[in-house]
């Protein structure tokens, strides 16, 4: 046996040879009861699981110590003392025997109960304290189905990850060190799991069907992210063509790189501004590398995850001048602070986002912050103290229609008068924006763009709610296509809309990337791309290599085009007619 392929969706190019490592997240086995003869004994089992849990956490601490910050350290203390105090473990001991339930649910019905306590106490501090409980909950459920070697963290060795499934916080958290790639069963291109990928650099390959019946630890992998490909224990004959293709990468790379330097220009001349998605000031240096002339989106959203508490206006406040001062006043570069867009398939345990049965269409983005008011101000306020730093722009995701904007620009308002009053500098004139995303606000840009100093769209979103294909759902990825008539036809709408109300239009969403579609956006008059910053080379590369009369062309052509694929047959043609594919 060996050299099995399976196929996925390739979210994030790039070809590794490494190790498996399969993670399973674990599972709490549904047996709903425990007779009450092996009640001792199940609180045995999970008194012993408590003390490895304290022995745990104890070694992490002291392995840690140097690489660890004061605040991470503060963290496993915290799981520390929850583990002992009074009122967790002897209840859940207690559930055990008298309710004669597996160890396990008692622990996660407890925790709950436990976590939801804290989270209501008006002290921010105690609030803290639910996601310390949620955490050691979580280890001792680990410690009980065995599963407790099995956690990203435990990997220090160069491996590519495979798994079910892996959340937004969990990639951001992925050490790249030692996570070559990784490879999940489900999700989809534009999940926001892969997007972080995309901008960490880390190849990926989702929605591999049953991938977990073929794969085991210690397997060699290959993994194709460009192809969406994984191959299991490959022969030598294998192996051999994918050292091949890597070389090749790795020389494309040397040729794109002299790219990077120059700024986008196309042929006949006309400028396009090339931007980077970044999700934390410490993209910054690695997007100017890649030649990155702005940033035209900071998911602020990534500052948000995988902690316990909302960061303060202080914090947010560091990571945006950050930002700010690599797009200094004298340049010409500027950075889009997205404000936070969580919710969807962006979790955190500490803003209260009930669990919905549609979360894409629910409590998201915008309307979380219009509700969350402090929370928003919050941010509010300390993107505008970071402008005084450099160019900054402001952009509002998710609105959908005017009534929205409005509300969004009243607490940008109230946020500058409560800055004016505390003598507190910031830019006046700092332009404020909207991602174009929903496909209302697309239909309503002549009105928007009377509002707004410039657009941003956002084709993530905009596909999935114009189609209604859910963006991470790897069952119905064959209709998610960016090439739709009717997604284009919103582009072209939204993009006249913005010229028309002179106002810039940009996009941040997957499609701005993709070598496909870079001479179609541009004969759409876009004005700016955004995209993971690897990709940025390329893409000055295209662009290098085409006309603004030739795009127009190849956009007006596809107008009459019924189907995604009519149009990427056309966009197809354009590219091998011009010659900007570099396998070709
Ligand atoms: C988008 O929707 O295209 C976008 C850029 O935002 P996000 O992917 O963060 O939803
Ligand atoms: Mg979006």
């Amino acid at each position: 046996m060996g050299n099995e392929s399976c196929k996925g969706i390739g979210v994030s190019e790039g070809i590794r040879i490494a190790k498996a490592f399969v993670y399973r997240q674990p599972v709490v086995h549904e047996v709903k009861s425990i007779s009450a003869d092996c009640a001792d004994a199940e609180a045995a089992r999970f008194q012993s699981a408590v003390k490895n849990a304290v022995q745990a956490v104890e070694d992490l601490i002291a392995r840690s110590a140097n690489m660890l910050d004061e605040k991470q350290i503060g963290i496993l203390k915290g799981q520390k003392s929850i583990l002992a105090d009074p009122a967790y473990v002897p209840e859940i001991e207690k559930r055990i025997r008298k309710q004669l339930i597996p160890a396990e649910q008692a622990v996660k019905q407890v925790t709950e109960q436990f976590a939801a306590l804290f989270e209501n106490m008006p002290n921010p501090y105690m609030k803290e304290r639910a996601a310390d409980v949620r955490d050691a909950g979580r280890r001792l459920v680990q410690i009980l189905s065995g599963e407790a070697g099995n956690t990203l963290s435990s990997i220090h060795e160069k491996v590519i990850l495979v798994a079910d499934d892996l959340s937004a916080s969990d990639t951001i958290q992925l050490d790249r060190q030692y996570v070559l790639g990784f490879a999940t069963e489900k999700g989809g291109k534009t999940a926001h799991t892969s997007i972080f990928a995309k901008s960490m650099g880390i190849p990926a390959v989702v929605g591999v069907t049953d991938l977990l019946d073929h794969v085991h630890s210690g397997d060699t992998l290959i993994l194709d992210g460009e192809n969406g490909e994984c191959i299991i224990s490959p022969d030598e004959k294998t192996l051999k063509i994918y050292r091949e293709k890597m070389e090749k990468e790795n020389r494309q790379r040397a040729i794109l790189e002299k790219f990077s330097k120059q700024k986008a220009v196309l042929a006949d001349g006309k400028r396009m501004i090339v931007a980077a998605n970044i999700g934390a000031a410490k993209d910054t240096d690695f997007c100017l590398n890649q030649g990155a002339e702005a940033v035209g989106l900071m998911r602020t959203e990534q500052i948000f995850l995988s902690r316990t508490s909302a960061p303060t206006e202080e914090e947010q406040f560091k990571e945006y001048k950050a930002v700010a001062e690599a797009f200094p006043s004298s340049g010409t570069g500027s950075a889009i602070i997205r404000t936070l867009d969580i919710g969807g398939d962006k979790e955190t345990s500490y803003l209260s986002i009930p669990k919905e049965k549609n979360p894409f269409l629910g409590y998201r983005a915008i309307r979380l912050c219009l509700d969350q008011k402090e929370l928003f101000l919050t941010q509010l306020k300390a993107i505008l103290r970071a402008s005084a730093f450099g160019n900054l722009r402001i952009m509002f995701p998710m609105i959908s229609g005017h009534e929205e904007l409005t509300a969004a620009k009243n607490m940008l308002q109230e946020a500058k008068s409560q800055l004016d009053k505390a003598g507190i500098a910031y830019d006046a004139k700092i332009p404020v924006g909207i991602m174009v995303e929903i496909p209302s606000a697309a239909l309503m840009a002549r009105t928007l763009a009377k509002e707004v100093d410039f657009f941003s769209i956002g084709t993530n979103d905009l596909v999935q709610y114009t189609l209604a294909v859910d963006r991470g759902n790897e069952k119905i990825s064959y209709l998610y296509d960016y090439f739709n008539p009717a997604v284009i036809s919103l582009i072209r709408h939204v993009a006249q809309a913005a010229h028309d109300s002179h106002i810039s239009v940009g996009m941040c969403g997957g499609m701005a990337g993709d070598p496909l579609a870079i001479p179609l956006l541009t004969g759409l008059g876009l004005d700016e791309l955004s995209m993971a910053a690897g990709a940025i080379p390329q893409a000055k590369y295209i662009l290098s290599k085409v006309n603004t009369a030739d795009c127009r062309v190849l956009a007006d052509s596809i107008a009459d085009c019924t189907t995604p694929q009519a149009i990427r047959i056309r966009a197809q043609a354009f590219a091998k007619e011009h010659g900007l594919l570099m396998d070709s």
